[in-house]
């Protein structure tokens, strides 16, 4: 049965706890300021929504950082605290942890309407997934909704364990379905021509997506580093490209597979003799031995431009080169702006790094769906569904 979404969900009247991704970043001084509020400004959708339908009280749980069970200053919600309450003009109570007695007065008094639980990594509970941890978050409140998709991949207490607690109360925010029906798109038969385009350093972190979307897809473009233990398994020199043992190994298992004539490699580089170091136009396959590939070529964007071309499904993830350097970055940007200039086709990109690509291009709005989790939409790809949202179906 499919889980609910909170359109169906009656909350007049009722305790509303949310599960949102405000993991934010915060800039490195004694008084930290968020640097991009993108995260909290795509939960504003649903927290409105919960409090135009009249919930009596709203309690907002999020992670930020990595904090070693314990708190730590450096990453308190308090700034995320004020910039909840100057969006929604009104106060946004932010509590000492998620136990302390002050939680239950908050929750009778009528004056504070949102509160927001500190830090819920301060708590080792948290991440261990802790039964009892997860039932005193969930005393709190009547309904549970979960809209933190950047982190559904993992079995925490606020994502996986607190859904136990709410049999037939539990819903999905509107970021996790919008998430959700786009991520279908390319898991459930996607439009042909599908296009997949792989990047980035390392095939070991990408070798499921790979070979799960070399069933699905017409063809799979790969590129960045990625690309270097496939032009070594197939006998090309790649110089002193990135290239660990490890990673030739899994691309030699994957060119014995049966798609792999699916499989396209870049047929032209820019390399140079060190890291980030003066560029070299290499114009064939073949890389000379002291050379490092750092971007696909001008010949090679070409072509996956031309494979792009009648795409109607596409699906991107990595980076085509070391795309922080601008020397290196013409090919990440040049899928960038391929993507954006499709017509009619579905095109979705995922992973940290494209998604900075995207965005530090402006080229987002012309992006169909820019997945807000970078390691929860591969897993999602991967599997057709994740643990946070797979337990949202717990009490149904
Ligand atoms: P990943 O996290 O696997 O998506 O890898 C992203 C990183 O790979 C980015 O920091 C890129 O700069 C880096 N990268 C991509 N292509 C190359 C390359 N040819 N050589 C070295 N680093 C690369």
């Amino acid at each position: 049965m499919a889980i609910k979404f909170i359109d169906e969900a009656n909350i007049e009247g009722k305790k509303v706890i949310a599960r949102f991704d405000f993991n934010v970043p915060l800039s490195k001084d004694a008084n930290p300021t968020i640097t991009d509020t993108t995260r909290i400004d795509m939960a504003l959708k649903t927290i409105n929504f919960i409090l135009e339908k009249g919930a009596s009280k709203l309690i907002l749980m999020s992670h930020l950082g990595r904090p070693k069970g314990q708190f730590d200053e450096k990453y308190s919600l308090e700034p995320v605290a004020a910039y909840l309450s100057e969006k929604l003009g009104q106060d946004v109570v932010l509590t000492e942890s998620c136990t302390d007695s002050g939680i239950k007065s908050y929750l009778g008094f009528n004056e504070s309407k949102v509160i927001l639980l500190q830090n819920l990594r301060f708590h080792p509970e948290e991440t261990s997934n802790d039964h009892e941890f997860a039932k005193k978050l969930a005393s709190y409140a009547d309904l549970y909704v979960n809209d933190a998709f950047g982190t559904a991949h993992r079995k925490h207490a606020s994502t996986y364990e607190i859904n136990t607690f709410f049999k037939g109360r539990a819903f999905g925010g509107f970021l996790l379905q919008n998430e959700i029906d786009a991520l279908n798109k390319i898991v459930e038969r996607p439009t042909p021509p599908f296009i997949g385009i792989v990047g980035g350093a390392k095939v070991s972190d990408k070798i499921k997506i790979i070979e799960k979307l070399l069933v699905s897809v017409d063809k799979l473009l790969i590129g960045g580093a990625m690309a270097y233990p496939f032009l070594k398994a197939q006998g090309h020199d790649i110089g002193t490209s990135l290239c660990a043992d490890e990673d030739l190994k899994l691309a030699k298992n994957i060119l014995a597979l049966p798609y792999k004539s699916k499989i396209v490699l870049p047929t032209d580089h820019l390399a140079s003799e060190e890291f980030g170091g003066a560029p070299v136009q290499v114009n064939e396959k073949d890389i000379p031995k002291n050379l490092m590939g750092l971007d696909i070529g001008p010949n090679t964007l070409e072509l996956y431009r031309s494979h792009l071309a009648s795409a109607k499904t596409v699906l991107w993830n990595g980076p085509m080169g070391l795309f922080e350097n601008e020397v290196y970055s013409k090919g990440t940007f040049g899928i960038a702006e391929t993507l954006s200039e499709l017509q009619n086709a579905f095109t979705l990109v995922g992973g940290g790094d494209s998604v900075a690509a995207v965005n530090k291009a402006k080229l987002a709005d012309k992006i169909s769906h820019v997945s807000t989790g970078g390691g929860a939409s591969l897993e999602y790809i991967e599997n057709g569904t994740l643990p946070g949202i797979k337990a949202l179906r717990f009490g149904i």
